[in-house]
């Protein structure tokens, strides 16, 4: 269980910890190049919960920060300081935690609903810098 989180942590392939699995930060291949999971498990709108995810770490870290920068700086918090760094803190995290969003919540669907032998059906498809080094004849 825990482990699935972690593989995905490493956004790797929560299910068997494969990978790469990402093409770009935002780039997800669409099934694991090592076991063969479709990663959209077949369903449109699949990927609601991960926005939802990142909506939580967002509101998370800006909890964290507003309240650790208010303990800090009591009595008198620099409000101008806390606007323009919160501005910043809230367009960069769900930039950076956009993949984590993905993998973790496959992490957390795969834990609610375990895959069935089907979802293995797709073809192994390797990832892209396998590609391009199979793309070459070989000698
Ligand atoms: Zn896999």
């Amino acid at each position: 269980m825990l482990s699935h989180f972690l593989r995905a942590l490493r956004l790797r392939c929560p299910h068997c910890g494969g990978g790469p699995i990402f093409t770009r930060w935002s780039r997800l291949l669409p099934v694991c190049p090592v076991c063969g999971l479709g990663l959209e498990r077949g369903e449109r709108g699949y990927w609601l919960g991960a926005y939802f995810f990142n909506l939580v770490a967002v509101e998370t870290v800006f909890s964290v920060w507003m309240a650790g920068f208010l303990l800090v700086t009591w009595p008198d918090p620099p409000w101008g300081v806390f606007q323009i760094t919160t501005i910043i803190l809230m367009v960069l995290v769900p930039i950076v935690f956009f993949p984590f969003s993905k993998t973790l919540f496959l992490a957390f669907d795969l834990l609610v609903r375990p895959p069935d032998a089907q979802e293995f059906d797709a073809p192994h498809e390797p990832a892209r810098h396998q590609r391009r080094d199979s793309s070459r004849p070989s000698a």
